[in-house]
């Protein structure tokens, strides 16, 4: 089958059976909202226990440093990594996954979602070599990639996802938490595209990515910036006064990277080399993320609530300074030892 149409061929014949199945919905039961599926991961989760030590470089020095939504924020003092902190579990994530409404994409919308991250692959990975899309959900991005001439499977811990992938695009797919799946194969690159944010073990899920990679191979991640210019200013001068900081997005996102603390975990993952190139988030998404904070924080002073949304138009100077609100990092497992420096 061809990209897009995401109902078509799905378990249960119609659309409304089909969102029911991937929602993991009973009969009658009506899907949550996302504050009240965000509302039963913090009851599940009460922040009360110590800072752990950072996921991102080892360091043990590490600091409670805000709250947002009723989540706990923890701050690494050596690399800067922020996180969710005590984490969910995969389960609790789980269920909130599957509490979320689920709207089908259009073969547009596809297209057009996915564009960014089909050039990353197609900048850092010669068509025909193998991809394994880690967190591949229903597969549409896979299928684009197939399309493009790479040999594709995918990877995600959701089923019910994996089920269409396979009966709508005929894709091998692997199920599980990357770290848990034994690969009867290795593969020439892995992806981790707009997902890294939403696991709750992003250390084990690179190190497992660098096993699942041949010598040499590549691991692509896409995720945003924590120390890009917007998210910067709106912590430094904002988030004092308006108590929200729009960066942080719990518990969507769980973890929140800059360059160094990406590069400090894919080193400590065991990838020889690890270089960061510039992407864009998406101009509609950034506005509406400014106007959302300023809705939680309705006593927010009048300057502040006057200056916050002209944060967007930093993407401009964002961009020319290498401080964008997404980053795209390329890592590369060490190559293979030159023939006769090491037993078979
Ligand atoms: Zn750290």
């Amino acid at each position: 089958m061809t990209v897009g149409d995401p109902t078509a061929g799905a378990p249960g014949g119609d659309k409304a059976s089909a969102d029911a199945l991937y929602l993991g919905l009973r009969d009658g039961e009506a899907p949550l909202t996302r504050e009240q599926a965000s509302a039963l991961v913090r009851a599940a989760h009460p922040a009360h226990s110590d800072v752990r030590a950072c996921e991102a470089c080892g360091s043990a020095g590490t600091r409670p440093a805000t709250w947002r939504r009723g989540f706990r924020i923890a701050e690494c003092l050596a690399c800067g990594f922020l996180w969710v902190d005590p984490m969910p579990t995969a389960q609790d994530m789980w269920a909130y996954y599957n509490k979320r409404t689920w709207k089908p994409y259009s073969p547009e919308v596809i297209r057009s979602k996915y564009a960014p991250s089909v050039a990353a692959v197609l900048a850092n990975v010669p068509p025909g070599q193998s991809v394994l899309d880690v967190g591949c959900d229903h597969g549409h991005f896979a299928a684009l990639l197939r399309e493009r001439g790479y040999d594709v499977a995918g990877s995600d811990i959701d089923g019910l996802a994996l089920t269409y992938a396979t009966e709508h695009y005929g894709l091998t797919v692997y199920q599980g938490d990357l770290p848990d799946i034994d690969f009867d194969r290795r593969f020439d690159a892995v992806t981790v595209l707009s997902s890294l944010e939403h696991m709750v073990n992003p250390f084990h899920v690179v190190r497992a990515a660098a096993r699942a990679l041949r010598p040499g191979g590549v691991l692509l991640i896409s995720t945003p910036r924590a120390d890009g210019l917007v998210h910067t200013v709106s912590r430094r001068v904002f988030a004092p006064v308006l108590h929200a900081w729009e960066f942080l997005a719990p518990p969507s996102h769980l973890t929140y990277f800059g360059r160094g603390s990406l590069r400090a975990m894919l080193r400590r993952a065991g990838f020889a080399t690890v270089t960061f190139s510039h992407q864009e988030r998406d101009a509609a998404y950034r506005a509406r993320e400014l106007s959302e904070t300023l809705t939680e924080c309705p006593d927010a002073p009048s300057w502040a609530k006057a200056t916050y949304p002209l944060l967007r138009h930093l993407r401009t100077p964002a961009r020319l300074l290498d401080l964008g609100d997404m980053m795209l990092c390329v890592g590369r497992t060490p190559m293979p030892s030159a023939p006769g420096t090491e037993g078979s």
